[in-house]
């Protein structure tokens, strides 16, 4: 007899918003290697990206909906299902970043924070719940943070939201514990990506540093490895999510954050 060396994800579909950039795009690569076709979203040109998820061999489109907005998040999950027939995989990715003191923090940015890092986690998880249980299996993997476990000054609604995001993975996890889907969070400190580019090289011309020193200064405040966890490895978390060997994991918060929770 002859077996095929059929990918574990072969013939799943999968959705990672804000993966034109970052750890959306370095869990949507690790998600094809593993066999599975790729709706993309973020903005930017995504010919790059489309480019490396499809030099794996699987099939990707790209959908642009703003994660801010509901109803464009509801329609990149119905295009997600017409064009690849189903949606198994979800993974809730988009996000952004702004620092200032709560005093001094711009309404409008907390008001968007709140829409693209927590909210927009739910509108895609309940669009796509129905579609999961009707094929008895599927993953939500909802990027959270270390900021969904404890706080830094200066982060109040990207904390507020990433907290959020953790409440949500719990209660969505009840909600199916006894379905074949399962929701999960992982919690990822520095990684290296132009979210967290942005802070250095704001902390660069803050305190008058080269990027080098601004660079090591930025992870030996927080990061006990004093290294960047990469997106390839955030990516191996998510494809380990989507395997049978996490069937039971259910609302689990994975750190990959080089020991920064561990203090
Ligand atoms: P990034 O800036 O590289 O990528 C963000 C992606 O989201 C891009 O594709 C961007 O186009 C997209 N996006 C932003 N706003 C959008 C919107 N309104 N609609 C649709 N797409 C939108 O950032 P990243 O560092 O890769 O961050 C990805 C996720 O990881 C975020 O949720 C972030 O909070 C989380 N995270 C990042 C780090 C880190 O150290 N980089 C650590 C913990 C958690």
């Amino acid at each position: 007899m002859h077996h095929t060396n059929r990918p574990a994800l072969a013939g799943k579909t999968a959705v990672v918003t804000g993966s034109t950039s970052g750890i959306g795009l370095g869990i949507a690569t690790a998600l094809a290697r593993a066999g599975a076709n790729l709706v993309l979203n973020g903005f930017g040109d995504p010919t790059g990206a489309l480019a490396q998820i499809e030099a794996t061999g699987v099939r990707a489109v790209h959908h642009n909906a703003d994660m801010s907005r509901p109803a464009e998040i509801e329609a990149l999950i119905t295009f997600a299902a017409q064009t690849f027939g189903g949606l198994d995989i979800l993974v809730n990715n988009a996000g952004i970043q702004y620092v200032e003191t709560i005093e001094n923090f711009p309404v409008e940015r907390w008001d968007q924070i709140i829409a693209i890092n927590l909210s927009a986690t739910f509108h895609a998880t309940r669009a796509a719940l129905p579609i999961m249980r009707a094929a008895g299996w599927g993953r939500v993997i909802n990027v959270a943070s270390v900021h969904g476990l404890v706080g830094s000054v200066g982060k109040s609604a990207y904390v507020a939201a990433k907290h959020g995001v953790i409440g949500l993975t719990k209660v969505a996890a009840l909600e199916t514990a006894r379905s074949g889907i399962t929701v999960n969070a992982i919690c990822p400190g520095w990684v290296l990506t132009p979210l967290v580019q942005k802070q250095i090289d704001d902390l660069a011309h803050r305190e008058a540093l080269s990027i080098e020193d601004a660079t090591l200064k930025l992870l030996g405040e927080k990061q006990p490895s004093a290294r960047f966890a990469s997106v390839e490895q955030i990516g191996g978390v998510a494809v380990f999510l989507c395997s049978e060997a996490a069937s039971e994991m259910r609302g689990a918060e994975l750190k990959v954050d080089g020991g920064w929770l561990a203090q």
